[in-house]
């Protein structure tokens, strides 16, 4: 009978009394239909052996379950070291009870998961060594992500991978009337939950979403492009007659032109323009006509000729007017007549007689004469006199004889024409030199000795002047230089600022100047206990004389290294020298003076915390994990009070020691990646630590460490799961661009995703300083009790859209605590619940009498 008194059949075996028992039942064999883990849910009762009596020694409370993988659907006899074990199973504290002579019975259920991947089925097993037990059912499974629609691509059922943290890549394909966007993608969990979904596909022109499914568009509306993103009412003066429309088209008499986008309303072509008015300056016109809601209404047609009648036509064109066959016929003339201009300058001058005491001279009517030439006048002066004084004569021809020069004189002489506007501008200078001769001389314009030694004088001069100009900005550059490095002292008083050893021409004054010699003699080398990037990285001890001996951790550059490679080794010795800090690993000094070279630091018994935290899994309190993560971030804190950004911040570059405490290490990166312009977008920089600015463009600042802490405490809360777990780095930068982000890990108590989150703000400067994030994290240890609410046990695909989880309260405070829980929970959850009584023994019953403990 079961608990409600309905007849049920089960396999029952009760041998408690018999020492030695080894009894089996074994299931038909069981087709694993393209499973890869399966889940075996046993529902069973188990008598209490204390409900038995006599039965001391020989009554066991569980059953082991083995299964044995096969292709044979009928093996009759399986030997039993060819079943290969599951899990011992013991009864989750329901007992069947023996109450006043009546059996009251509590039905068990467990499940347990099982990799089934070699063999067409599988075989279960149940053993039983000795337990009162009845076998109720078993039920076996395997678990499928469903089929789904998501961003418009269909991803079928698909079974979940073999392992309980693989995730099996699917590609969907894009739904009816839809085209790819992006090559839609997503995860299938383990736990047959879609997770990160990628790319996507988009309804095509005429089709718009609806429900996850491409719906035409409806009479009067049309979508022309896929990206549009949905089905627009046709524009004016256009319709759509089926559904489906990709464009509407024009009512009759309407058009549009070939550069018109779809969503341009259709129009007509324009009237002619009305009422054209036209102002004639000079050789000038000016038309303007009234606003038609067309371009611009006013031209302005320059350099006409003076004195000219002229016609000018204006058409009126819109995008239509082609289409519609209007062509030139809109259109409005204007005949008028432009006035007389002052004429343009003479181009050239010629002397034709020279003599001792004259010049006669000769030149062309302007290219422009803008009219009707009505004299012109000619200045001239001595060239030694400049402007000074000149002389003016006029002439109705194009030509003069000027008399009364001095011999062996150089004159300059200018022409200009007037019209009935008035003067034009005088023609550039001519020179020409009276002589000594009574016979007349023919003259050559300006003298070329002086041209040459004019050319190359000036020629000397810009020479000199850009030596002055190069030689001042120089000074002046300098100066600044030296005026902003002093302003920068100034900026920062008293804050140390980490120095960049690479800034030292010689390696070895920086490592002296921050890492102290070590004697090699004081050095016990002891065991190998990691592998570094340059060898091995050893414990030991170390005694300085005067001092306790203490353990170190001893890193050596292996032999036959090159100087780069002895320069880049050195280099995390100068910057970790540089620091002092509770959770910065300590540097205890270098040996450089003998071979091999060795940089000494603090020993960390606990090693690296990502492989720490694999080791201990689920094995701390929330507060522990806090606490973990408050000193890295202080650490971090100190590191960007002193401008160090470190580039590779990771759980795998943390170190721990026995006392739990956390200290950055690794201050190899910062520098490889600078040196090598490859390394960020090779396989140095690592991906899924790294924020997308400094992915993209190197922008590697304080921010960027705060992105890579995020990730950070996402290990530490997942007990040094790999972030994105399996993903390929491509994917994890896409759906970082798409906006996705890690979902919290089991158990993560709400508050701390949502830093995580904040950590991962794509925009850095919205992301918490380290001074934030270490204040945030005081006040949780303060308030234990806000770290409480977690976000459910599973993350879900909408949780890692949204990025934040559904809130499920869970409390955490067991029964044992009532009535002084707060003391109880306090204890609990920094781990010494286990001095509760010891405590309580002395009388401090109440955090506000624990207040009062002193040191002593
Ligand atoms: P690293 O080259 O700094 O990454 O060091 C390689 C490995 O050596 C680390 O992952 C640690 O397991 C170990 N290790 C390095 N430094 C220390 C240390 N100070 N204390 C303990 N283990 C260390």
């Amino acid at each position: 009978m079961d608990e409600k008194n309905v007849p049920i059949r089960t396999y029952q075996v009760c041998n408690v009394l018999e020492p030695n028992q080894n009894n089996w039942l074994r299931t038909d064999w069981i087709p694993r239909s393209g499973a890869q883990r399966v889940y075996v849910e046993v529902k069973f009762t188990l008598r209490d052996c204390n409900s038995l009596p006599g039965v001391t020694g020989t009554c066991k409370e569980t059953f082991n379950l083995y299964y044995h993988e096969s292709n044979e659907d009928r093996e009759s006899y399986i030997k039993e070291s060819s079943f290969i074990k599951v899990d011992t199973v013991a009864a989750d504290e329901s007992f069947t009870q023996v109450d006043v002579g009546d059996r009251i019975m509590k039905l068990n259920t467990e499940v347990r998961d099982v990799k089934v991947t070699t063999r067409k089925g599988f075989y279960l097993a149940f053993q039983d060594v000795g337990a009162c037990i009845a076998l109720v059912s078993v039920r076996v499974f395997y678990k499928t992500c469903p089929l789904t629609i998501r961003n418009l691509a269909t991803f079928p059922d698909t079974v979940t991978g073999a392992d309980t943290s693989s995730l099996v890549e699917v590609r969907g394909s894009c739904v009816n009337q839809s085209e790819e966007r992006e090559e839609p993608k997503m995860y299938c969990g383990a736990d047959g939950e879609w997770l990160v979904p990628i790319g996507g596909c988009l309804c095509n022109p005429g089709y718009q979403e609806k429900s996850g499914t491409c719906k035409a568009c409806s009479v009067g509306f049309y979508k022309a492009k896929s990206s549009d993103p949905g089905c627009s009412k046709c524009p004016p003066h256009s319709h759509s007659v089926r559904d489906g429309a990709t464009v509407c088209d024009c009512h009759s008499g309407f058009f549009r032109a070939d550069s018109d986008p779809p969503s341009m309303a259709c129009t007509q072509p324009p009237s002619a323009p009305q009422q054209l008015i036209s102002v004639v300056n000079e050789t000038s016109v000016v038309l303007e006509w009234p606003e038609t809601g067309l371009k611009t209404t006013r031209v302005v047609v320059s350099e006409l000729r003076a004195h000219t009648h002229y016609t000018f036509i204006v058409h009126a064109h819109n995008g239509v007017s082609q289409a519609s066959g209007a062509g030139a016929a809109q259109s409005v003339s204007v005949t008028l007549t432009t006035n007389q201009a002052a004429p343009s300058p003479v181009s050239f001058i010629q002397a034709t007689d020279v003599t001792r005491h004259s010049l006669s001279l000769a030149w062309q009517q302007p290219d422009r004469p803008n009219g009707v030439i009505l004299e012109y006048e000619v200045k001239f002066y001595e060239k030694d006199q400049r402007e000074r004084s000149y002389r003016i004569m006029r002439t109705f021809s194009r030509s003069v004889d000027v008399t009364g020069l001095n011999p062996l004189t150089v004159y300059v002489f200018h022409v200009r024409a007037r019209t009935a506007a008035g003067y034009g501008e005088f023609s550039a200078p001519f020179e020409f030199s009276t002589n000594s001769d009574p016979f007349p001389l023919i003259g050559e314009g300006v003298n070329s000795a002086f041209l040459l030694l004019s050319i190359s004088g000036v020629g000397i001069l810009l020479l000199i002047s850009a030596a002055v100009f190069i030689i001042s900005r120089r000074r002046s550059k300098y100066s600044k230089t030296k005026q902003d490095s002093e302003e920068e002292k100034h900026l920062n008083p008293g804050v140390k600022i980490y120095v960049d050893p690479f800034t030292y021409e010689d390696p070895d004054q920086a490592i002296h100047e921050f890492a102290k010699e070590i004697d090699v003699s004081s050095i016990h080398i002891e065991r190998v206990i990691g592998m570094g990037e340059f060898g091995e990285v050893c414990s030991g001890r170390l005694r300085v004389q005067g001092k306790r001996e203490i353990y170190v951790a001893i890193k050596s550059l292996k032999a036959g290294y090159s100087d780069k490679q002895r320069r880049d080794f050195l280099s995390e010795a100068s910057i970790m020298g540089q620091f002092d800090h509770p959770n910065i690993i300590r540097l205890e000094g270098v040996v450089t003076r003998c071979k091999p070279l060795m940089i000494i630091t603090e020993y960390m018994e606990n090693g690296s915390l990502d492989a720490f935290l694999r080791k201990h899994d689920g094995q701390f309190t929330v507060i522990q994990l806090v606490g973990m993560l408050r000193g890295i971030a202080s650490g971090m804190k100190y590191l960007s009070d002193m401008s160090y950004v470190h580039r590779d911040l990771a759980a795998r570059n943390i170190l721990v020691n026995s006392n739990l405490v956390c200290k950055v290490s690794d201050f190899g990166l910062s520098r490889v990646l600078e040196d090598d312009p490859e390394a960020a977008y090779t396989t140095r920089i690592p991906i899924r630590w790294t924020a997308p600015e400094a992915i993209a463009y190197r922008k590697f600042t304080t921010a960027s460490d705060v992105w890579s802490y995020g990730i950070v405490m996402w290990e530490v809360v997942s007990y040094g799961e790999r972030p994105y777990w399996d993903m390929n780095n491509q994917d994890v930068i896409k759906a970082m661009e798409e906006g996705y982000r890690l979902p919290a890990p089991m158990d993560c108590p709400v508050v701390l995703h949502q830093l995580m989150l904040d950590c991962w703000e794509r925009e850095r400067a919205e992301r918490p300083t380290f001074s934030q994030i270490l204040n945030m994290l005081d006040k949780l240890i303060r308030n234990p009790g806000t770290l409480r609410r977690t976000g459910g046990d599973r993350p879900t695909a909408t949780m890692l859209e949204s990025g934040v989880g559904s809130e499920v309260c869970v409390s955490v405070v067991p029964q044992v605590c009532m009535p002084e829980w707060s003391m109880c929970v306090w204890l609990q959850s920094i781990g010494l619940e286990r001095y509760r009584d010891t405590l309580a023994a002395a009388g401090y019953t109440s955090l506000d009498s624990l207040l009062a403990l002193t040191h002593q």
